[in-house]
């Protein structure tokens, strides 16, 4: 590991425990659309950009394009399903990893692919002193979703390091492959029900089990 100089930080999953409520959501509305996935599938897809999904998703088992209008309406959906769902708990263990990561003097930028507004409003209230203002890409900044390197380049950009000097902390498989090919360092928590070994085969430097384990290794092993 380089000398980590900029933090690069995913959302769902990370700051957040709220994969639950977005596979969910995810499941109910394509159920209704008339798609026949299992919820827990949508656990691999984080990351994607919620088109990205839908459009994937069409050609994979309709084997059609889907309209840009059908695509909005069915994401549109799908967000005010995943708001129903009520307010996500923030993840334990998450504050002591990013305290850590400040007061070693890694500059935090938010990495996700999400658009959900009514989250990323509670970002800097809920975890405060870490993101400086406009800190933060989202599904809004980049054409290319994760595992496109994209959205963690244009981080390293915004944080002011080069790449191969940032750490990623990611719990999704395609955003640790998305880390990856940008160059950085990544750690993967495994927050949610993936197994460990699709983050080996994603590349992952490092897995840890839960927020709390990562927190305890950086406090040993970054040096400030
Ligand atoms: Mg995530």
């Amino acid at each position: 590991m380089e000398k980590i100089q900029g933090a690069l930080i995913d959302m769902d999953g990370v700051l957040y425990d709220s994969m639950p409520g977005h596979t969910l959501a995810w499941w109910r509305m394509m159920t209704e659309a008339g798609f026949d996935v299992p919820r827990d599938e949508f656990y691999l897809y984080e990351g994607m950009t919620g088109h990205a999904t839908i459009r994937m998703l069409y050609r994979r088992d309709r084997g059609a394009d889907v309209s840009e209008e059908e695509c909005r309406r069915l994401y549109a959906r799908k967000s005010a399903y995943f708001s129903e769902w009520g307010e996500p708990p923030l993840m334990p263990g998450t504050a002591d990893v990013l305290r850590i990561l400040r007061e070693k003097g890694a500059v935090c930028v938010l990495v996700t692919g999400s658009g959900q507004q009514s989250l990323l409003d509670r970002v800097r209230s809920d975890y405060p002193g870490i993101f400086a203002d406009g800190h933060m890409v989202t599904s809004r900044d980049v054409t290319h979703g994760k595992p496109d390197p994209e959205p963690y380049l244009k981080g390293a950009e915004i944080a002011g390091v080069s790449p191969g000097n940032c750490l990623v902390v990611e719990n999704a498989p395609l955003g640790v492959v998305a880390g990856k090919r940008a160059g950085a360092f990544v750690c993967a928590v495994t927050t949610g029900p993936i197994p460990r070994d699709e983050f080996v085969k994603a590349g992952a430097d490092m897995i840890f089990g839960n927020m709390h384990e990562f927190a305890a290794w950086l406090d040993k092993n970054l040096v400030p």
